[in-house]
């Protein structure tokens, strides 16, 4: 089974969102569980957990086809101690919120050097930082995000993923997430069936496809390893070819959260309904 869904508004809370996303005929769908440009935000209130909790049992909405995200402040491979404590705290306190809304998985993106330290002792940070949210929180899988390498961002090669993964100390709560734009731009071709064959053949290798928690499903208005992150609407970029069919026709992504972040939220409804028709 696929699910299907888009990064739907929490505006006015987060029991909100279940409600945005079914409203587009979503399956699936992402949210952020706290305003994602400020680094403090008011604890959950139990009423809007138990909405959203109700909502998502109305709509049929199932952990594994929510894929909360993570505050874009946080840096959890910061090279400043202040910076990385205060990512640190942020972070633990978003895994927190994804126990109490009863979910199973928090997306991030893993983090970014500044060019002050090495990409190995970034990666180093960033792997502690999720160990020490893992010792605080229970059945969350923290979910790394695959990205296109703009500026000092980590996590564009597979391999860097691994080297987080090897150090985490329980592997059964980190996962990968994989952005199908950030793919491309990371300059991994997965444009063509033969390109994306062997771009999944080489995830599966160096990170295995037991670690894959979600899809971020983006097209993209931006060239092969240009390592530029600008998302497109489905079928009106680069990737408008074989991708989505091919994508939607694997089992490899079936039982997964599959999210649209694509840039013109009018034509979402649009966008599921025609992924899930290559779906079937
Ligand atoms: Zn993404
Ligand atoms: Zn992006």
């Amino acid at each position: 089974m696929k699910y299907i869904g888009a990064h739907v508004s929490a505006s006015g809370g987060v029991e909100n969102a279940p409600l945005n996303a079914n409203a587009i005929g979503a399956t699936a769908f992402a949210l952020f569980t706290k305003n994602q440009r400020q680094w403090v935000a008011p604890p959950l209130t139990e009423r809007s957990v138990a909405l959203f909790k109700e909502r998502c049992e109305q709509f049929g909405y199932l952990p594994k086809q929510i894929l909360p995200h993570d505050s874009y402040l946080i840096n959890l491979g910061s090279p400043d101690d202040e910076g990385l404590k205060k990512s640190r705290e942020a972070f633990l306190d978003e895994m927190k919120r994804c126990e109490q809304l009863g979910l199973d998985r928090l997306n991030f993106h893993p983090g970014s050097h500044l060019n002050k330290i090495s990409e190995e002792a970034c990666l180093q940070r960033i792997a502690e930082s999720i160990n020490m949210a893992l010792d605080k929180t229970q059945g969350v899988t923290a979910v790394i995000e695959n990205t296109a390498g703009q500026g000092s961002n980590l996590g564009n090669k597979f391999e860097q993923i691994r080297y987080i993964i090897d150090r985490v100390e329980d592997k059964t709560r980190v996962g990968v997430c994989i952005d199908t734009c950030h793919t491309y731009s990371a300059g991994y071709d997965i444009a063509t069936p033969e390109a994306f064959n062997e771009t999944f053949m080489q995830f599966d290798n160096i990170i295995g496809f037991n670690y894959l928690r979600g899809i971020h499903l983006n097209d993209t208005k931006k060239p092969l390893a240009s390592r530029v992150d600008r998302h497109e609407s489905i079928g009106l970029g680069l990737l408008a070819g074989d991708l989505f069919s091919l994508l939607m026709r694997d089992e490899r992504f079936d039982e997964l959260p599959i999210i649209l972040e694509t840039p013109d939220d009018t034509k979402w409804a649009e966008e599921i309904a025609y992924l899930k028709s290559l779906a079937e």
